[in-house]
C-alpha cells in the first residue's frame, strides 16, 4: 500500500489493525506532511519494530524521481517520475520572485486529444491515484524544504484532465489541505480543466476555495471544436453557462485560459467575439502564446498581435494578461509535457 494514498482516518484504522495506539499515527501523519520524511527509518521517535513494520507493509517510494532538467535560467525545474507500472509523469517547479509554484499531473497521458498539447497527443494511459498526485507535490515540499522554503502555489494543470479524474484530485487536494499534516490552504491551489460540464457543476455546489481555470481557447464553436474535441461532447455555451453557475454559486473569479496561435484564435473577430460573451462575467482571461509541441504546426503569435488581442477585452472590462512563457527550453511549459525528456 502506498503512504501517500491513506488519508488520516485510513492511516489511523491501519494502526489500529496492527494494535498500535492512536497517537502513533498521529506521529506518522505530522512525520510525513510537516517533516518530509519518506522513509520509516527516519521516524526516530517510533518503535523500531513499528518502523520494521512500516518498511515491510508499506510504499514509501510509490513515485520514483528518475530525471530533472533545469532551465537555462535555472528558475524551472522539470522533474521525470516513474510509476509502479512503468508509465511516467512529470511535475514542474517554477520559481519567480518568492513564487515556488508546482505544476502538477493527475494522470498519465491525457483522453481528451487536444491538438496542440503534447500530453493529449499521447493519447491516455491511466488516472493517477490520490496518493501519487499528493507525492509530487512532497517530492518538492521535501528539495525546498532542504532549501530552507516552502510551496506557495500549487496548480493542477501538468499532464491529464483534472476532472476526468475528479476524486482522486480531489481526494488529493484535501490530504494536503489537511491542518494537522501539510496545512496548504484550498486558495493557493488552481484547477484547470478543459470544461466537463458536469463536474464543473459539481465543484460550484461543493463550493470548494479552489481557484477554477476553464481552457476555453476559442470564442465559437467551429473554431473550438478544431482545437479541442472535447467541444463536440460539452459546447462552448454549455461550458459558459456552468461558469455563470460556478460564479453565481461561490462568488468566485473564474480564469480563462488561451493559448495565443498565430492567425488561428488571435484574431481580432475572436477577440471580439470573446469580449461578448465574457461580458458582465466574474472572470480575467490569461492568454499564454502557444508553446511548440510535435504533433502541432501551429505558431506562437507574435507580440504585436498579442497585444491587439487584449484591447477588445480590456473594452468590454474583462482583465487580460499575457503571461511569459517559462522552461521552454526544457519543455515544461504549458502543453509541453508527454514524459519524453526530448
Ligand atoms: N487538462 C487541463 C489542465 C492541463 S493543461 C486543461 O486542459 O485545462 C494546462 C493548460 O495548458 C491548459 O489551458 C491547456 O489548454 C494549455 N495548453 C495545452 N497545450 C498548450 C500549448 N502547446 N501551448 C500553450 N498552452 C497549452
Ligand atoms: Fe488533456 Fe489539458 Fe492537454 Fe487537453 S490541454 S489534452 S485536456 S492535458
Amino acid at each position: 500500500m502506498f503512504i501517500y494514498d491513506l488519508d488520516q482516518s485510513s492511516l489511523g484504522q491501519l494502526l489500529r489493525s496492527w494494535g498500535e495506539p492512536a497517537y502513533r499515527a498521529r506521529q506518522i501523519w505530522q512525520g510525513l506532511y510537516q517533516h518530509f520524511y519518506n522513509s520509516p527509518s527516519q521516524f526516530s521517535n517510533l518503535p523500531k519494530s513499528l518502523r520494521d513494520k512500516m518498511a515491510t507493509e508499506l510504499d514509501f517510494i510509490g513515485i520514483e524521481p528518475i530525471r530533472y532538467l533545469d532551465s537555462s535560467d535555472k528558475q524551472t525545474r522539470k522533474t521525470l517520475f516513474k510509476l509502479n507500472d512503468g508509465h511516467v509523469i512529470e511535475a514542474v517547479l517554477m520559481r519567480y520572485d518568492r513564487r515556488r509554484t508546482l505544476c502538477i499531473s493527475s494522470q498519465a497521458g491525457c483522453a481528451m486529444g487536444c491538438v496542440f498539447c503534447a500530453t493529449g497527443q499521447m493519447g491516455f494511459k491511466r488516472h493517477l491515484s490520490s496518493g501519487e498526485i499528493v507525492a509530487q507535490v512532497m517530492y518538492y515540499a521535501r528539495m525546498l524544504h532542504g532549501e530552507e522554503q516552502t510551496v506557495t502555489n500549487i496548480v493542477v494543470m501538468g499532464m491529464g484532465e483534472p476532472f476526468h479524474n475528479y476524486d482522486n484530485t480531489m481526494a488529493a487536494i484535501d490530504r494536503l489541505n489537511d491542518s494537522e499534516g501539510f496545512n496548504f490552504g484550498a486558495r493557493r491551489f488552481t484547477i484547470s480543466t478543459v470544461g466537463l460540464v458536469p463536474m464543473i457543476k459539481r465543484f460550484a455546489d461543493e463550493k470548494r476555495q479552489v481557484n477554477l481555470a476553464i481552457s476555453l481557447h476559442a470564442a465559437d464553436d467551429d473554431l473550438r471544436v478544431s482545437m479541442l474535441p472535447v467541444n463536440k461532447k460539452y459546447n462552448t455555451e454549455e461550458v459558459l453557462e456552468a461558469c455563470r453557475y460556478y460564479v453565481a454559486q461561490t462568488g468566485r473569479r473564474i480564469t480563462f485560459e488561451w493559448a495565443l496561435i498565430n492567425g488561428v484564435n488571435d484574431t481580432p473577430e475572436q477577440a471580439r467575439k470573446l469580449a461578448a460573451r465574457l461580458k458582465g462575467l466574474l472572470c480575467h482571461v490569461n492568454a499564454i502564446p502557444l508553446n511548440p509541441t510535435k504533433g502541432y504546426k501551429g505558431q506562437a503569435t507574435t507580440r504585436e498581435r498579442g497585444i491587439k488581442f487584449k484591447e477588445p477585452l480590456e473594452q468590454a472590462g474583462i482583465p487580460c494578461t499575457i503571461r511569459m512563457r517559462r522552461g521552454v527550453d526544457i519543455a515544461a511549459g504549458c502543453g509541453q509535457l508527454a514524459g519524453s525528456f526530448l
